[in-house]
């Protein structure tokens, strides 16, 4: 029917509109969001990093206060902690504080400290927490080779006591552990006494630390943030505090939030596109009449109140009280479906066809003269008397009008009268009012 529903089912293209533009909106907001957790990830991170480095600068007066005893060429084991005495000599007892330095720093590092090692200048001994075979073999050739001096040499950590700010610890490039194959960075922080180096104290980190804290922060803040990934969208790189090597870059990559967002942006446009043909069968329940699928009258007549110029035709069914009778009303009722169909074929799309009583209906017509609403008033009684319905010979009266000037009640009031001349007439004929 040319006057029935409007189609209550959307074009895919606007679907694939809406999609579009949910599937931006969703980029935009979750890329943003990203965004913010990189620089706010950063700060945390380098946070943490400063909270280790206080840690171990903190073991510096640990040292200076720690009791000593003489102890023999020995390995002396108290917790995890090893103390390797290569000379008789009076050497520091450091134990528990290197053990308590582990578990302060294991809860900072979410357990990613390696080892700690103290190591005395000179040579004569070393603490070691834990102590790993590879370490004994190398421990005996420190004092010969002056290993101590040469990492603080190569590390840039030669009188560091002369300033009192900036940094007087370093961490390493990431390397392979020997012997352990662990991926680790080290940090070293040389303990100075009247100038001269007394102990240097190493902490092994194991390089994973950051990938972890990184995955962490993605599982707790839904976010998507990756590192060392070249094809970043946006990204911040720079070496870690007190570092000269590996700067470590963190950001987002364009596709992976083009990834999270395709089924939430799916799904919301389906809701969407549901909850719209919801919408528009509701509407359409609420304007139209179900059996015919003409406009509804309490719809439609508060329009016509306000329009002023009427083409209009009041179409009766003849004699249809005797059809109900004969019949029963479920044939009334396909009848009257039928004559709504017939009418329906024979006006345009911007006609208005309202169903106005039971077996009656009102169409107004736009933009026509007065000789071309007596040729659509008899093309319409022609339509439905020429075949019949349901095998029954069904007429239709018409009374009409066309004027300008004129409000509905008035219009309706001279059509209804042209109708009854036609009803008077013999029926199966229209009238239009002069
Ligand atoms: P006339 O030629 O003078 O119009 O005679 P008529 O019998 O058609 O008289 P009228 O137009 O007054 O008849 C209306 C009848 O239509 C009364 C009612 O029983 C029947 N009717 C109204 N609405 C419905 C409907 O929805 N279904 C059916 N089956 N009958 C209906
Ligand atoms: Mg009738
Ligand atoms: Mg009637």
């Amino acid at each position: 029917m040319r006057t029935s529903n409007k189609n209550t089912n959307q074009h895919p293209l606007t679907l694939l509109k809406i999609f579009a533009l949910f599937f931006c909106m969703f980029s935009s907001l979750y890329l943003i969001y990203n965004i913010y957790h990189i620089e706010k990830f950063h700060q945390k991170y380098i946070t943490k990093i400063q909270a280790v480095y206080s840690y171990t600068r903190r073991f510096g007066s640990y040292y200076d206060n720690s009791p000593e005893e003489y102890k023999h060429k020995s390995i002396y084991t108290t917790g995890n902690v090893s103390l390797i005495v290569n000379t008789k000599s009076k050497v520091k007892i450091l134990s528990d504080g290197i053990s308590k330095l582990r578990s302060e720093l294991n809860q900072l590092t979410n357990n990613n400290i390696w080892t700690i090692a103290v190591f005395e200048n000179p040579a004569d001994y070393a603490h070691f927490d834990p102590i790993r075979p590879e370490y004994l073999d190398q421990f005996d050739k420190y004092g010969e080779n002056s290993v101590m001096h040469r990492i603080v040499e190569r590390e840039g950590l030669t009188n560091t006591y002369q300033s009192f700010y900036g940094c007087n610890l370093k961490l390493t490039e990431s390397y392979i552990e020997d012997g352990s194959q662990t991926r680790i960075r080290t940090l070293y922080y040389p303990i100075y006494n009247k100038m001269h180096l007394d102990a240097l104290l190493a902490i092994d980190i194991k390089t994973k630390v950051f990938s972890e804290a990184l995955k962490k922060y993605n599982k707790s803040y839904l976010t998507m943030i990756n590192m060392n990934d070249n094809s970043n969208i946006y990204k911040i790189k720079g070496l870690l505090p007190c570092s000269q090597l590996n700067p470590i870059s963190i950001g987002i990559n364009i596709l992976s939030v083009f990834k999270v967002v395709f089924f939430p942006a799916l799904l919301l446009t389906i809701l969407y596109s549901y909850f719209n043909i919801y919408l528009v069968k509701k509407r359409h329940n609420i304007q139209r009449d179900q059996m015919t699928n003409f406009y509804r009258r309490d719809y439609y007549e508060k329009k016509w109140l306000k329009q002023r110029n009427f083409n209009l035709l009041i179409i009766d069914i003849d004699h249809f009280k005797k059809i109900n009778d004969t019949y029963g009303h479920e044939v009334g009722d396909d009848v009257i479906r039928h004559v709504a169909q017939r009418i329906n074929n024979s006006i345009r799309t911007k006609d208005i066809a309202v169903r106005w009583g039971g077996e009656e209906f009102i169409i107004t017509f736009t933009d026509m003269t007065p000789p071309q609403l007596h040729i659509k008033a008899g093309q319409i009684c022609h339509s439905i008397a020429s075949v019949p319905i349901l095998n029954l010979s069904i007429t239709v009266s018409i009374g009409g009008i066309s004027a300008t000037d004129i409000n509905f009640n008035d219009a309706y009031k001279a059509a209804d009268k042209a109708l009854y001349v036609s009803k008077n007439q013999g029926r199966n004929q229209y009238t239009i009012a002069e």
